[in-house]
């Protein structure tokens, strides 16, 4: 069990010392979600179309935050223009792993990248504020992030072929450690920044937003901002057919863009082996 998951949100919010400096320069996640008792948290995020100014900082803080190499993203800022002189536009659609909940599976919702990932239980048993789940290569924590542990990976890179999203890619700076794999790369993806949420702080991309368009919470609160922008506005998520239920919440989302499968889903479906 890492540290971070034997400690509650609650616990480090009330601790002292060096994560009292960190909140002294950087915005807490709400208190009223905090109030949420010990229940484990179900973690979404809410992108404002109408805010969002295209000035890739997300993408920028991103990749800093998480040491994000050149060939991929985690969050990943598409540009469309469309309409010609005197009226041209550029639309900006910010996109990150939608950290699905994904299709109902007997008493489970497993997202496809889970579903499809022969190792996606074969980690330790932990617990989250009292809830029990098992690691694995690609799994889903009872909060809703979808994380990866690739101490397990085999490099089979299902996950990737699996998500109609195009959220994971290869990562160049990830070995695979298991002794039969130790020459395949592993898998990057958005992690909604856990080292971070874990502490009680928000996501890099969050946090460094310009334009104040990208919010993080709990949707388990109903007091939450995430909560109060879902229930004032009308919200959409990306390609509601496949049925993966995500976490990510667009406001004024433009079904053409949507639609463009080019631009959400950019990354090859059969992905090289190796490094
Ligand atoms: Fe998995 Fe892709 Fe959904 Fe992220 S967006 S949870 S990688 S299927
Ligand atoms: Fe848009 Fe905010 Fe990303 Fe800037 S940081 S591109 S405003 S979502």
């Amino acid at each position: 069990m890492s540290k971070t998951e034997t400690l509650s949100r609650r616990d480090l919010l009330k601790t002292g010392g060096a994560v009292a400096v960190v909140a002294a320069a950087t915005t807490l996640l709400s208190k009223k979600a905090e109030a949420a008792e010990e229940k484990v948290p179900r973690w979404a995020m809410v992108i404002d179309l109408r805010k969002c100014v295209g000035c890739y900082s997300c993408q920028v803080s991103c990749k800093m935050e998480n040491s994000v190499p050149m060939e991929g993203y985690n969050a990943r800022v598409n540009a469309v223009d469309r309409g010609e002189y005197p009226k041209p536009e550029r639309i900006f659609l910010p996109t990150l792993c939608n950290h699905c909940a994904g299709e109902k599976k007997g008493e489970e919702q497993v997202p496809p990248c889970v579903e499809k990932c022969p190792d996606a239980k074969s980690g330790k048993r932990v617990e989250l504020n009292g809830v029990k789940y098992r690691t694995g290569a690609t799994y889903k924590r009872p909060d809703g992030m979808i994380l990866n542990d690739m101490s397990l990976c085999i490099g089979c890179y299902k996950c990737i072929e699996a998500c109609p999203y195009g959220a994971r890619y290869i990562n160049p700076h990830i070995k695979l450690t298991r002794p039969d794999r130790e020459k395949d790369l592993g898998i990057g993806k958005c992690t909604f920044c856990q080292h971070r949420v874990d502490e009680g702080l928000e996501p890099a991309c969050v946090r460094n937003c310009v334009g104040k368009a990208r919010f993080f919470g709990d949707l388990n609160d109903p007091n939450s901002e995430v909560s109060r922008l879902i229930k004032e506005n009308p919200t959409k998520v990306l390609k509601p057919e496949e049925k993966t239920e995500p976490n990510i919440y667009y406001i004024k989302l433009d079904e053409a863009v949507a639609k463009m499968e080019d631009l959400l889903n950019p990354i090859p479906k059969k992905p090289k082996k190796g490094g």
